[in-house]
């Protein structure tokens, strides 16, 4: 993958109201590389990403894709660019079936063949689903569901996958195919942008990581160097 799927943010400033969530935050995502955001609970990591994909205003600063900017568009155009987000919380549509929802990630691709070879391409990544298409979304576990969000997410061909906290709360089997898949897919040329509190996870799996705290990078570098730097193991990894 090329420099025309790096995605950057420079100078980044996002507030609510008069508080600010995040600041002068710069930060790149090189084309098909896997980088990791971590830091603690309200550090600024999801106001990041929704930023990133339109789903909050950027008080000032740019978000490029391949040096284009990105910056304020809405959510459906960053999808039009082909960044996908698998949101916090997953956000299934209840009410509405597995194979639903899956044909929900991909509502832009037209090509019925197309979408066809999208769904098999999920469920090879998810095997699971396969016998779970029929079924409400809702009715499904927690892993399962997460499955499906990331899945959906696959389904609309993106060349950038953002996921936030996609393994919270998840049983250690179900974060194990999540990250599985993460890898994989970035294998095939997927540029990924993660966000994770469970940083061992996010470190085990990206190649560059960058700390959030209080709304502004502290600290970024190599994901294997900070498996074993002091500083991180002591804050980040609880050792
Ligand atoms: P978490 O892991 O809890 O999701 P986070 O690192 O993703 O944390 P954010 O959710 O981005 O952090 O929150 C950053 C800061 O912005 C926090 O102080 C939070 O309280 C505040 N914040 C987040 N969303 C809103 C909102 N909708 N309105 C006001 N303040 C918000």
């Amino acid at each position: 993958m090329t420099s025309e799927h790096t995605l950057a943010v420079r100078d980044l400033t996002v507030h609510y109201g008069a508080v600010p969530a995040v600041t002068g935050v710069s930060m790149e995502v090189k084309g098909g590389s896997i980088v990791s955001l971590i830091g603690a609970n309200g550090a600024g990591k999801s106001t990041l990403i929704k930023a990133i994909t339109g789903l909050v205003k950027v008080r000032s600063g740019e978000v490029t894709l391949g040096g284009k900017p990105l910056t304020n568009r809405a959510p459906n155009v960053i999808l039009d660019h082909g960044i996908a987000l698998v949101p916090e919380g997953r956000r299934l549509f209840g009410g509405m079936t597995v194979r639903e929802n899956l044909e929900m990630g991909a509502y832009r691709i037209r090509d019925a063949a197309r979408q066809a070879e999208l769904l098999d391409t999920c469920l090879r990544y998810f095997p699971d689903l396969k016998a779970k298409l029929a079924s409400d979304a809702s009715s499904l576990s927690g892993g399962q569901q997460q499955m499906v969000a990331v899945a959906r997410a696959l389904m609309s061909a993106p060349s950038v996958l953002l996921l936030d906290e996609p393994t919270i709360g998840l049983a250690p089997a179900f974060v194990n195919v999540i990250s599985a898949v993460v890898r994989d897919v970035n294998r095939q040329g997927v540029t990924v942008l993660l966000v994770e509190q469970n940083a061992e996870v996010a470190l085990r799996v990206s190649h560059h990581a960058y700390v959030l705290e209080s709304g502004r990078v502290v600290k970024h570098g190599p994901s294997d160097v900070f498996l074993h730097d002091p500083d991180i193991k002591k804050a980040y990894l609880g050792l």
